[in-house]
């Protein structure tokens, strides 16, 4: 049966592969996104779709709708984007969860949260585990972010106890691919543009600290079965790809697959820079009967070749 679900930061880079996804499985999609860091070219191509509707809005305001699900991906996800502007960072998560949360209540449909990784903070148990409460700095710079999601999730949580809505929360882990903007500021879309610029490549610290990447149609497949799971499965569940890299390994093999002359440069480490992150997929194997495919250096081809059409 054909489902109306409505994705918050439809255009950004999740949300577009989402949007696009739901649609060739025959649903209607109403995209919300104010452009902060998504963009409109990231979804031209559905709008000549008759069950595609893009609407600018800020999910900051309340929006009314009617649909049976809701995705709910709006906030900038690149530390330099979420640090732009902290306060609306905060205010994103937290009046955005509210926001949708109270439509989901009012028209009795199912809402899925894309938590994060952040909400480990920096982690003294390795890998992450759901069950763990996390390590986060609730001053720092990176606290908008971690304390908005983390906020979110307390939220969601008793929005469901408290008026049964229907919830899922996805802790979301490292993921990359085309459609990230050029100037996203994450680590593999900064290092790929570098590296077929030939600029240099900016290693942040030793580069021995560690992140797990997961290809976006992994990510995207396990976001779908999370919704689709029973309404007694709320989550938290983590998603993620759990092959774990330092980021100097990243950088030096971004060069490879390029087969680009950049050099590789010291730049100062952001405070509170998670030295570790690897998730713990137990409870995703189990209950979305998810696991990646896609392993880094075929994720990091396809990512290339797109970087090569759109970086001049
Ligand atoms: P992205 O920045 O490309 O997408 C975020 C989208 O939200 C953008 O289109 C942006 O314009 C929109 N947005 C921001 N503030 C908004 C607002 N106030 N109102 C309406 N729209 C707003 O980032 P992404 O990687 O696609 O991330 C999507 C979601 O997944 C985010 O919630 C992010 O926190 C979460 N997530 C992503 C990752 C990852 O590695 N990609 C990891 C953990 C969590
Ligand atoms: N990083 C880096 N160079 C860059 C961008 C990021 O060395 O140009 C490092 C960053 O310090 C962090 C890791 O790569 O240790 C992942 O950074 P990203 O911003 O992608 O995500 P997050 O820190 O939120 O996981």
């Amino acid at each position: 049966m054909r489902k109306k679900i409505l994705v918050t930061g439809g255009a950004g880079f999740l949300g577009s592969h989402l949007c696009e996804r739901l649609l060739n499985e025959g649903n209607e999609v109403v995209c919300l996104d104010n452009y902060f860091t998504g963009q409109k070219s990231n979804v031209v191509h559905l709008l000549n779709n008759p069950y595609f509707e893009l609407v600018r809005h800020d999910v900051t305001m309340p929006f009314y709708i009617e649909v049976d699900e809701i995705y709910n991906l709006a906030c900038p996800a690149s530390p330099i984007h979420y640090q732009f502007n902290p306060i609306k960072t905060v205010k994103t998560s937290v009046m955005g969860a509210i926001n949708m949360l109270g439509l989901a209540k009012r028209i009795k449909a199912k809402i899925l949260q894309a938590s994060t990784s952040e909400v480990y903070g920096d982690p003294q148990i390795h890998p992450q585990t759901e069950s763990y409460w996390g390590h986060v700095n609730p001053i720092g710079e990176r606290a908008c972010y971690d304390e908005g999601k983390r906020a979110a999730e307390t939220l969601f949580v008793n929005y469901h106890k408290q008026n049964n809505v229907r919830i899922k929360i996805m802790r979301i882990f490292n993921t990359y691919g085309p459609r990230m903007h050029p100037n996203d500021g994450r680590v593999v879309s900064n290092f790929i543009v570098q590296a077929l610029k030939g600029e240099d490549i900016t290693l942040y610290g030793d580069g021995q600290q560690t992140r797990s990447f997961c290809y976006y149609s992994d990510l995207i497949d396990g976001m779908i079965r999370l919704m689709n799971t029973g309404d007694d499965f709320t989550g938290p569940v983590n998603v993620g790809n759990p092959n774990e890299f330092t980021i100097r390994e990243l950088a030096e093999k971004i060069i490879q697959l390029t087969g680009s002359g950049s050099k590789i440069i010291s730049r100062p480490l952001p405070s509170d820079d998670p030295m570790q992150r690897q998730p713990d997929i137990t409870l995703a194997r189990q209950k979305l009967n998810w696991e990646p495919k896609i392993q880094l250096d075929e994720g990091l081809m396809h990512t290339i070749e797109y970087f090569k059409t759109t970086v001049k």
